[in-house]
């Protein structure tokens, strides 16, 4: 049988941090990717690569980004996103209920490891498009979400992999692993191509399968109702396996169950995530609004940046009638809409009149709707100016369901709406670890070897989510990990 120091489960973001970082640490190491070298990548390589790390000021932002030129910098207001800013946005948003001192490492490591992902050639750019608005002649970032990966998702797995081929590493594709156990002070990992089955040993296991988004079954039993309607946004490999590995091996379960991260999706979209048809997502509600097939808006579109409120769209959109809606929008907001809504594959209906544009979407009820519209744009007190790079409070009074923010009225040709349903990204449960990355049991005791990173973590997320987060928490805790199971496994780093 074959022996490594350590084996890596899974082929994305999570996993690649970490094999490089046990390799950098002396370890040898494999790599088992459940995907085909195609679809390699995992929901890693759908992201649109966005960051969220803790920042001072652009001299932070320099070192990811040392060729901004003087005049992005002098024409941009990055301001600042500190570690506390960070930690409490994130907190808050679980309820109180997030690991804390998982958080904190998060956060406190989101720099340096962006730093270190750099210099094994990640690069990365400020979003300008996504995450930014021109206010004042500067482009002004919200959201506490900065940088991304030059290339997106498949531009950030393309250059891990790229730095595990160039360092000569084990990396096994359609490599399904099924079954772990422990044999005396290692594990004994089971994986099957197809029909052909293999064993491996090794001292340290680093599993980073990602959630159970792609198990309908999971979904269903876990998530509740309707949840098997839902498109998956990307892995079609994400269905749980590593959790299930963990659990039988001593693991407790740990997070939030019932809950995930799912966002307005396109109607027509494919079943599966597919990396030639990315932007699928419709987020930027915030600037228009949304109603479902009896014509009624379900949602306050306008009661924080989209950021901190589109990862529970999924699940609102998957209670409306037929899980249908149309966001809404005119041409004084058409213009503020980023790539997302330019693909050619959206399912874009366009019309010169509201009556024209009831009238073409498809199962609603038109009279609702034109009544809806109406009552909207008399709620706006249109004194408050609109702002769209901060919280504005330009907001309607009166209706049962407010508009908090960014309200404009709907009412100058031509129109537009955006017919959507609910798309999983990924789940919000998994297992538990320690800020080692080390896989714990239902008494807190770390199983010798074992560790987790990535979307298969739980208790980092309960009910909403923050953009940006997933990637940084599985490169912090993918590195961590990798580094301390290289150790654990015995290797010794090479001498600099
Ligand atoms: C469309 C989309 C856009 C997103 N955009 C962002 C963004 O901009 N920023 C952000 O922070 N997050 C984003 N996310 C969330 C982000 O994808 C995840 O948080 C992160 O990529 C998860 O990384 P991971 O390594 O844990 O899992 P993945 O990247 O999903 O990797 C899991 C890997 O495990 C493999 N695998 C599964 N089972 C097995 C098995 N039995 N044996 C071997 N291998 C197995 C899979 O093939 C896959 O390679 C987005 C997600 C989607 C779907």
């Amino acid at each position: 049988m074959e022996s490594f120091d350590v084996a890596v489960i899974g082929g994305g973001n999570a996993a690649l941090c970490a094999a490089i970082a046990a390799y950098e640490n002396g370890a040898s190491v494999v790599v088992l990717e459940r995907a085909p070298k195609e679809h390699r990548g995992g929901n890693s390589a759908f992201t649109g690569g966005a960051f969220r790390i803790a920042y001072r000021g652009v001299d932070d932002l320099l070192t990811l980004v040392p060729d901004l030129h003087p005049d992005e910098i002098s024409n941009s207001d990055f301001g600042t996103y500190d570690e506390d800013q960070f930690f409490e946005e994130v907190i808050a948003m679980s309820g109180y209920r997030a690991d804390a001192d998982v958080l904190e490492t998060v956060v406190s490591q989101s720099l340096p490891t962006m730093q270190w992902l750099r210099q094994h050639g990640v690069r990365f750019m400020p979003i300008y498009g996504r995450q930014s608005f021109k206010v004042d002649g500067k482009q002004k970032f919200w959201g506490g979400l900065t940088v991304e990966v030059s290339g997106g998702g498949l531009g950030l797995m393309e250059r891990l992999y790229a730095k595990a081929e160039q360092l000569n590493m084990d990396l096994r594709y359609d490599a399904r692993a099924t079954a772990l156990s422990r044999e005396g002070d290692a594990w004994i990992i089971e994986s099957a191509t197809g029909h052909a089955k293999t064993s491996i040993r090794a001292k340290s296991v680093i599993l980073a399968t990602g959630g159970y988004h792609a198990n309908v079954l999971w979904r269903a039993k876990y998530l509740g109702p309707n949840w098997d309607l839902a498109k998956v946004r990307g892995s079609r490999y994400n269905t749980g396996d590593g959790i299930s590995l963990a659990l039988d091996a001593g693991a407790t379960p740990h997070g939030n169950w019932t809950g995930c991260h799912a966002v307005f999706y396109d109607l027509n979209a494919p079943p599966f995530g597919d990396i030639n048809l990315l932007n699928q997502q419709k987020n930027y509600f915030t600037l228009g609004i949304v109603v479902n097939a009896d014509g009624k808006r379900f949602v306050d579109e306008g009661l924080d940046f989209r950021n901190y409120t589109y990862s529970g769209m999924g699940a609102r959109v998957l209670a409306q009638p037929g899980a249908v809606a149309w966001q809404i929008f005119d041409a004084k907001s058409i213009d503020l809409l980023p790539d997302e809504y330019r693909v050619k594959h959206a399912t874009r209906i366009t019309a010169d009149t509201l009556e024209e544009l009831a009238a073409r979407l498809d199962g609603i009820n038109q009279r609702a709707f034109l009544q809806t519209v109406q009552d909207y744009n008399r709620s706006i007190d249109q004194a408050v100016p609109f702002n769209p790079a901060v919280k504005d409070g330009r907001s309607t009074a009166g209706l049962s369901i407010p508009k908090s923010n960014w309200a404009n009225p709907i009412d100058t040709g031509p129109f537009v709406a955006y017919a959507v349903t609910c798309g999983i990204t990924c789940t919000y449960a998994g297992v538990k670890v320690n800020t080692q990355g080390q896989v714990l049991d239902d008494s807190d005791h770390a199983l010798p070897g074992l560790y987790a990173a990535g979307e298969m973590v739980g208790g980092l997320y309960y009910v909403k989510y923050a953009g940006g987060v997933g990637l940084t928490a599985g490169s912090v805790l993918g590195r961590i990990s990798g580094k301390h199971a290289a150790t654990h496994a015995g290797s010794v780093p090479p001498a600099v």
